[in-house]
């Protein structure tokens, strides 16, 4: 592209010519470590006087020797080899070095794949490579490295030993009050089997996301608490808790109908609380609270009772058909989601599977607040539009994590 055509091109032409000059820069580092392999099975100490390919690459491209280790640690796992006895070695990872040399592969994904073949079984590895390429087709390293973890748990699903301490006496504190500026404090003391238990629950929930939406900036301590309101859905969504008149949960909200709709203005939360009206929507998406709506006149109005709530029949036709999370890249599974009216209940949308979609509370929120937009395709299955910014074509996304491995039958 010379100066002219950079200064006419549009975004898409920008980001076109920005992805072919990535796969041409990726093939031919594919091919260079085509022939630091081939050097290294012809003799590098014979051919150049060094004593390994690493060192040779060092000098000749002037890059430290721990980025030259890497690049020939890289060709080693794609191309067979030769050993020191002249015997061949097979590659670790073949089809993946066929996938590079079309440029089609970051380094951070083939390190992915590689590091995931590496804990396969040999005799899985060539179909577990397979499916891990076919899924890089349109997919991030990061959940490509989701679905070799998923890969792996399912060859080797004992995990580790668990330990076998004495149980301690248990003792147990919790206080949870309600300051005036509403926040809520919690302080707790806990016996050390609880405090596992909670650590390895909130430790899992606490990850860090990563779905489309971009990389996730939240600090520790948000991510916890974003966890620990995820452990409270995850209780009420437990069929074992008790519900109150066929309602899942037990707190109120009352707003009125226009605000409901609308978004703007403010509700009463249980007998105190405030909320905007805009999170109150959000909420009365799935009933986590169960709202009130309130007429012109503040009368408690019928609508939404009937139609709102999710049978537990049609929860389970969604697990069944969305098996989890339906953002693009994420992994939670249908326990921690949500159903979300795809056009709200408040405005008239029903409450039929055609009209719902299951998203982990996280997505739940961050697609009643953001440019991202959810439909159901014509296939009867839930896909997301991206907000202009992410992506100016607006292609739409879906989450491919939650299909049945094809060996996991
Ligand atoms: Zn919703
Ligand atoms: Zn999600």
């Amino acid at each position: 592209m010379d100066d002219n055509a950079v200064w006419q091109a549009d975004a898409v032409g920008l980001a076109d010519r920005i992805g072919s000059l990535l796969a041409s820069m990726r093939s031919a580092e594919a091919e260079l470590g085509v022939l630091l392999v081939e050097i290294e099975g012809r003799g590098v100490m014979e051919l150049f006087g060094y004593r390994s390919v690493a060192r040779l690459l060092e000098h000749l491209a002037d890059i430290p020797k721990s980025a030259a280790e890497t690049v020939v640690k890289r060709a080693r796992a794609l191309r067979p080899g030769r050993a020191l006895d002249g015997s061949p070695v097979a590659a670790l990872a073949p089809a993946t070095g066929v996938a590079a040399q079309d440029g089609r592969l970051s380094n951070p994904m083939i390190d992915t794949i590689v590091g995931v073949l590496t804990q396969v079984p040999p005799a899985e590895r060539e179909e577990a490579e397979r499916h891990l390429l076919d899924f890089a087709e349109d997919a991030g390293h990061k959940q490509v490295a989701a679905l070799g973890g998923r890969i792996l748990a399912h060859l080797d699903p004992d995990g580790s030993e668990p330990d076998s301490t004495e149980p301690a006496t248990p003792s147990r504190e919790l206080s949870l009050r309600r300051k005036r500026s509403g926040t809520w404090e919690l302080h707790g003391r806990f016996d050390d089997e609880t405090g596992t238990r909670a650590s390895a629950l909130l430790d899992a929930l606490a990850e860090r996301r990563t779905g489309d939406e971009g990389p996730d900036f939240r600090s520790p301590q948000e991510r916890y608490g974003d966890a620990f309101s995820d452990v409270l859905d995850l209780a009420l969504n437990a069929p074992e808790v008790p519900t109150q008149a066929g309602e899942r949960a037990h707190v109120m909200v009352a707003v009125s109908l226009r605000d409901l709709q609308s978004g703007l203005g403010s509700a009463i939360l249980g007998d105190t609380g405030l909320m905007s009206a805009a999170e109150a929507r959000l909420h009365a998406c799935d009933a986590t609270l169960i709202p009130a709506v309130l007429g012109t006149k503040s009368e408690p109005l019928d609508l939404g009772r009937r139609c709102r709530l999710i049978t537990s029949s049609m929860r389970r036709a969604l697990f069944l058909r969305d098996r989890g999370c339906a953002f693009p890249g994420c992994h939670r599974p249908p326990r921690h989601c949500q159903g979300h009216h795809v056009r709200h209940w408040a405005d008239g949308g029903p409450t039929e599977l055609g009209n719902l979609v299951l998203m982990c509370g996280h997505h739940h929120r961050l697609l009643h607040r953001s440019g991202w937009e959810v439909r159901i395709a014509p296939d009867g299955l839930p896909e997301f539009l991206p907000p202009v910014f992410l992506d100016k074509r607006r292609k739409p996304r879906r989450n491919n994590l939650h299909q049945p491995l094809p060996f996991a039958a």
